[in-house]
This record gives C-alpha cells, sequence and structure tokens, in this order.
C-alpha cells in the first residue's frame, strides 16, 4: 500500500468508527447492522480485549485505558473540544496556504466564510450557559414548558440541586447542574446542549458541514486540475477518461492520473480527502437533529420515548383523556407557560398489564384505555416543523396568546419555594 491509500484507509477507518459510535445507540437504528456494529466495536471486542489483558497482565492495560475512556466521556473538561478545534486549525494551516494562490477572489472570500463560522459556533456552542437552573431563574424555567404526563411529570426533585424539576429538564451528571430543554451532553463542546445553546450547536454542525463539504471539494478540484495538467484527457469519471487516441482509459492508468494529482499537491489532497471522508459524518449529525426538531424532540426524550415504545409493544401503556382546564398544583406546576398547548392525555405504566386500580389516585378522568403504538400518544412538545424550529432558534419564545393570569404570579412563587422532600 502506498502512503496515499495508508492516509485514505486510516481516514476511513476513523470516519467509519466515529459514525458507528454517534449512530450506533440511536433508538431508530435499535434493530439495524448499524447497531450491531456498535455492539461489535464498542462492546464485543473490548470485552474481548480485556479477557485477553485479565490473563497477560491481570488486568492492568484495560483499566487504566478504561480510566482514560471514563474520563474522557464522563467528566467536564476540554480535551475533545481541543482536539477538534486542533484538527479543523491544523488542516487549514496545512492546506489553506497552499490553496491561497490558486483560488480565484470568490473563492477566497467563499472559503474564508467557511473557515470563519465553524470558529465562531463552535464557541458559542461551548461557551454559552445551556441554561442552567438555579433558584434565581426556576420560575422562568418552570414557566417554558407545561408537563405532558406523558414523559414529564410535575412534582420531581432534583436530588442534587433540591430544586423541582421543570418539564423537559434534566440533571446532567457531567456538568452536575439541571440543564432547561435538556438535548444531551456533549463532549465536543464540553458543554451540554440545552435549551438557550441548541441553536449554537445546530449552527455549529450546519457550518462544520458546508466546510467540510466545500473546503474538501474546492481541494479536489486544484487536485484535479494538476492530473489534467498532466494529462488532458484524463477526467474524474472514470467513463468519460479517454487516452489521447480516444480509446477508454484503464483503471491503472486512471488511478496513475489521480496519484499524480495528489502527489504534486499532497498537502491539500490529504486535507482535502479528509474533509470529504468525515462529511457525511456531520451532514448525518445534523440530519439526525433536524429530524429532531421536525419530530419536537430532544435527544433525551427520543429515548424516554423508546422505552415507551417497548412498555406499549409489552401492553404495559396505559392512557386516559385530561381535560383542558384539569385541576392544577400550583405548588408544583406552573400556573402558566408560553406553551400554547397543555397535556389532554395521561400515560401511565402498569406492573401487571392490567389497567391502574382506581384506589390509585391518577390524574385525568375516564376510563384507561390500553396503547401499543406511540402514534397512538400526542407528543405535546410537538408544534409542527416551523414552530419547533423556532422553539429552538428564538428561547423563550412565547406562543401562547393568552395574558399570565394572577393566580399565576402567586403560584410561581410557591412552586419556586416548594420543599423538597
Ligand atoms: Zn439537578
Ligand atoms: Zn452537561
Amino acid at each position: 500500500m502506498g502512503p496515499l491509500a495508508k492516509i485514505a484507509a486510516v481516514v476511513l477507518a476513523i470516519s467509519f468508527m466515529t459514525f458507528v459510535a454517534f449512530f450506533g445507540r440511536l433508538p431508530a437504528l435499535r434493530r439495524t447492522p448499524v447497531a450491531w456494529l456498535y455492539r461489535l466495536i464498542w462492546v464485543y471486542i473490548p470485552r474481548a480485549v480485556m479477557d485477553l489483558d485479565q490473563k497477560l497482565t491481570s488486568g492492568r492495560l484495560t483499566s487504566s485505558l478504561s480510566r482514560f475512556g471514563t474520563f474522557i466521556m464522563y467528566d467536564k473538561h476540554p480535551t475533545v473540544l481541543i482536539f477538534f478545534v486542533l484538527l479543523l486549525s491544523v488542516s487549514q494551516y496545512i492546506a489553506v496556504p497552499l490553496a491561497w494562490p490558486l483560488i480565484s477572489a470568490v473563492q477566497k472570500l467563499t472559503l474564508s466564510m467557511a473557515v470563519f463560522f465553524p470558529y465562531l459556533f463552535t464557541y458559542l456552542a461551548a461557551f454559552t450557559d445551556p441554561g442552567i437552573i438555579d433558584p434565581s431563574n426556576h420560575a422562568y424555567h418552570m414557566s417554558q414548558y407545561p408537563y405532558d404526563f406523558t414523559l414529564f411529570y410535575p412534582g420531581t426533585d432534583c436530588r442534587t440541586c433540591h430544586l423541582l424539576k421543570p418539564a423537559r429538564s434534566k440533571h446532567c451528571s457531567v456538568c452536575k447542574r439541571c440543564i432547561s430543554r435538556m438535548d444531551h451532553h456533549c463532549v465536543f463542546i464540553n458543554n451540554c446542549v440545552g435549551a438557550n445553546n441548541a441553536r449554537w450547536f445546530l449552527l455549529c454542525l450546519f457550518s462544520t458541514a458546508v466546510l467540510t463539504s466545500y473546503g474538501g471539494a474546492l481541494g479536489m478540484s486544484l487536485v484535479i486540475e494538476r492530473a489534467v495538467a498532466r494529462n488532458p484527457t484524463w477526467s474524474m469519471l472514470p467513463w468519460r477518461a479517454v487516452l489521447s487516441d480516444g480509446s477508454p482509459m484503464s483503471w491503472s492508468a486512471w488511478l496513475l492520473a489521480w496519484s499524480w494529482g495528489l502527489h504534486e499537491r499532497i498537502n491539500i489532497g490529504a486535507v482535502s480527502l479528509l474533509a470529504l471522508l468525515t462529511s457525511p459524518l456531520v451532514w448525518g449529525l445534523l440530519g439526525y437533529n433536524m429530524w429532531n426538531v421536525y419530530t419536537g424532540v430532544t435527544t433525551n426524550e427520543s429515548m424516554k420515548w423508546s422505552d415507551w415504545k417497548d412498555e406499549m409493544e409489552d401492553g404495559f401503556a396505559y392512557k386516559r383523556k385530561m381535560g383542558p382546564d384539569h385541576p392544577k398544583d400550583p405548588r408544583v406546576e406552573p400556573m402558566w407557560t408560553r406553551w400554547p398547548v397543555e397535556a389532554d392525555q395521561v400515560l401511565v405504566r402498569t406492573e401487571n398489564g392490567r389497567p391502574p386500580h382506581p384506589s390509585l389516585k391518577l390524574e385525568g378522568s375516564g376510563e384507561w384505555e390500553q396503547v401499543w403504538r406511540l402514534k397512538d400518544v400526542e407528543n405535546l412538545y410537538d408544534l409542527g416543523f416551523w414552530d419547533n424550529l423556532i422553539d429552538v432558534m428564538v428561547p423563550g419564545h412565547c406562543f401562547n396568546d393568552s395574558d399570565m393570569p394572577a393566580v399565576e404570579r402567586r403560584g410561581r412563587s410557591k412552586a419556586t419555594e416548594a420543599p423538597v422532600s
């Protein structure tokens, strides 16, 4: 294998492993080869290595490796963020100065913008408060979303923060704080993705996706330029490439011309190849996050929905109606939220697959109805794609026309001061 093929193989392997690491645990891909590969790469192979290490060094190697892995994934420190920014900067340092004299004025402008925006949005995503909930802003975060009585029920305290958990919030074990509209903790930005910075996170993914595809394509066009200069009848499309006498070019001659172009512009070629190979991964992550916006869920909620799906298939899930003016408990529920809709269903899990016993004091009214499929329940937090997008891009945007009732002000302060059991 030549050095070029080695670089390509390593880059391809890294992109593939990262793809599997990111997507293998997604509930949507649970029964696909991606999840199977995830288990192979991240569970079965490490287990086999651990067994081998146990025999050879009685486990010393793997215990230090796993400490390192835990440190990288579950502690708050900027290692991965620094790695990501270094990867961007070093790639640009290697390729951009060489490409600069070769590109047009318009390309210089677009390339500068493509290079600049990922830094800006990474900075904003990493250093914006994601929506940390503390006593001073608790009432505000309580008024963001109503409880849906499906994924989020009123009256749960965070045992660490000693505050009532607002709907859609979650305690982050890495940041050790409760985060409003928690999506997930992201090691790339060393921060949670929550109500206040989800927009920067999306723009960070989008600008990086644009950079990797545009920068990669621009660099490759410079490589192709060299290949064509050497061999004017060559084309990047193998079926268009011909020899000087017009006869079709053999595969080996076609590849030879590629390697000639890459050889002449090795730095630009290597960085462009890395960019083009990682590009689908970044677009994929952006696509996954946009799908969540479309369906009105956070990553955290998509896992909860996935658990509900299993409960439903096992026959343990029951729902019943809840009136729009169900009596609210001002100690644990916001009387008014900026959200335009209120919960109209209660979803519960039963232990034995039979409807909840009437003696249980549960919310809602009427008969319990067994639920078998996710599509038979409402997602209160899905207002349709555009409103969901506004909700992400404009934190705190008010979707509710009705004024905050007077009782609300009393209710809110009570909810804020609710004692911790
Ligand atoms: Zn907490
Ligand atoms: Zn976090």
